[in-house]
């Protein structure tokens, strides 16, 4: 069945760019391909430099009068975003699962949490509080004001196609920013299904502008413009130090929430079913696609023999398939690239150590798209590329460790500081692990971390500047002081 005739409402399905308010198409056009079966879905606009020039224009230009709505009127166009978001909830996963292919449930669970960020960042419009400060000298007086920074430029992932969007764009547009966003070339649909509903909550033109396109072209144009203040951007380290150097030339203003490594430590003392839980949530969600995905799970030796034998069965029972059957856990890897990766990954740590205790193996052959089984490694070492890198892919690695010294120093033996998980019932291990980790979270017996509410980012290689919570909206504002002097 074609994706258009599964959609309730097809007048989502968009494959131009949005600029302005009018959807702009372009000669050039590229694929966006089903991973679950490597089925073309669409041919996408690919609008160019000039397109993106004339993306940041429309933005400059809003820009001069959205900064001055009420953040009261801005509160009800964006809430009205969110609802619109919620109200298309399973046609927006539809488009989700058959671009990314992560399974529907979880596409429709990644569209609730993306929306909260909308809702949460509508009503923090109106919470952007300066302060009053003493000063030294009599007669004067000073204050604070939070002013939106301008433009921002928004990269986004295919990861997570709507809520790398939304986390984004909703505290910026709350805060009084206008934005151009570049989605990744695997999944605009998802992206442009966003842009559509933004276009019918009524934002006015210009203040939401959406361009698809090679990013090659499209980054230097947000990068180098002297009318976009801010990059946002979520994706790769690699990428993300790109932009950081290109984006120093003008002195703009970075986000970046960027690749992770996480640890995912078991001590000698933690409930090890509740482990295991938290293993196979943390690290098959999405396919084990995510930036906060376990990936180096690190096991205290006294229990490392028991945990094993309780994981290994839990990741045989995964099932893989299409995202649109039932029971299916995980989806393909996003494209056939990645999937070649993964077993690149599987046979390094292989000859580094490590031993595979389950799976293994693509299963491209069997299910015709970029499948990999759910795979259990064991003892790879440090110098092996799955300890070094992110896995993005299916792929459980268990490394033993000593003791709490020991478990720390390997937890912190990477250039990334995204998240970490601990599982302990010691509350003097819970202080003690949660500060001593080089991380921007922690979680400590709970296997994920985000929420609208708190605060997303990382230290080290994995980012500067935090999304979610007052701290996402307030990321998009300069903090201006006034000082008036001879007022007695
Ligand atoms: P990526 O390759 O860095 O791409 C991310 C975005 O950057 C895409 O829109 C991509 O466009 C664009 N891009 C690529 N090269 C560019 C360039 N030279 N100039 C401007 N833009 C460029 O990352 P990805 O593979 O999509 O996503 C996976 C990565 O994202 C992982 O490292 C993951 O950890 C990270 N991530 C981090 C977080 C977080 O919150 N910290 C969340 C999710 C994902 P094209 O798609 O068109 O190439």
């Amino acid at each position: 069945m074609d994706l258009k005739s599964r959609l309730n409402d097809p007048t989502l399905f968009k494959t131009d760019s949005y600029i302005k308010g009018e959807w702009v198409g372009a000669q050039t056009r590229f694929q966006v391909i089903n991973p679950a079966n490597m089925a073309p879905l669409a041919e996408v606009a690919d609008i160019e430099a000039e397109g993106a020039h004339k993306a940041v224009k429309a933005a400059h230009q809003a820009f001069q009068s959205w900064k001055k709505v009420s953040p009261f009127e801005r509160e009800v166009l964006i809430q009205r975003w969110h609802d619109l978001i919620l109200e298309n909830k399973d046609d927006l996963a539809t488009l989700l699962t058959s671009e990314m292919g992560k399974p529907f449930e979880e596409a429709k669970g990644e569209i609730d949490y993306g929306a909260g960020f909308v809702t949460w960042s509508a009503q923090e419009a109106k919470r952007l509080y300066g302060e009053t400060i003493p000063v030294q000298r009599a007669g004067t007086r000073g204050w604070t004001i939070r002013q939106p920074v301008g433009v921002v430029g928004c990269i986004t992932p295919w990861n997570f196609p709507a809520a790398m969007i939304t986390r984004k764009c909703a505290p910026a547009l709350a805060a009084g920013c206008t934005i151009v966003i570049k989605p990744a070339e695997d999944t605009p649909l998802t992206a442009l299904a966003l842009a559509e509903l933004a276009d019918r909550a009524g934002f006015p033109p210009g203040v939401f502008n959406m361009i698809t396109g090679e990013a090659k072209e499209i980054g230097p144009v947000l990068t180098g413009s002297d009318d976009v203040a801010m990059i946002g951007f979520t994706g790769s380290t690699e990428v993300g130090k790109l932009l950081m150097e290109q984006a120093a030339k003008g002195v703009k203003r970075v986000a970046l929430e960027l690749g992770g490594n996480a640890p995912f430590i078991i001590m000698d003392d933690a409930d090890l079913d509740k482990a295991v839980a938290g293993v196979i949530h943390s690290k098959f969600r999405a396919g084990g696609q995510t930036c906060v995905c376990a990936n180096r799970i690190i096991v205290q030796e006294g229990v490392a023999d028991a945990f094993l034998a309780k994981l290994k069965p839990a990741i045989e029972a995964v099932k893989v398939g299409d995202g649109f059957d039932r029971d299916v856990k995980i989806g393909p890897v996003i494209h056939l690239e990645a999937l070649e990766r993964i077993e690149d990954l599987v046979r390094d740590a292989q000859d580094h150590g490590g031993t595979v205790l389950s799976g293994g193996h693509s299963l491209r052959a069997r299910l015709g798209g970029a499948f990999f089984e759910p795979t259990l490694i064991e003892g790879a070492s440090s110098a092996s590329k799955i300890w070094n890198s992110e896995i993005f892919g299916p792929v459980a690695s268990v490394y033993r460790a000593k003791d709490e010294a020991d478990i720390l120093a390997m937890a912190n033996n990477t250039p990334y500081g995204l998240a970490a998980y601990v599982y302990t019932r010691d509350i003097g291990r819970v202080y003690r692990l949660s500060e001593g980790l080089d991380y921007g979270m922690v979680a400590v017996n709970a296997p994920s971390v985000g929420s609208p509410a708190t605060p997303f980012g990382g230290v080290k290689q994995s980012g500067i500047g935090r999304e979610g919570g007052k701290w996402g909206v307030e990321e998009f504002t300069n903090l201006k002081f006034v000082l008036l002097g001879d007022v007695e």
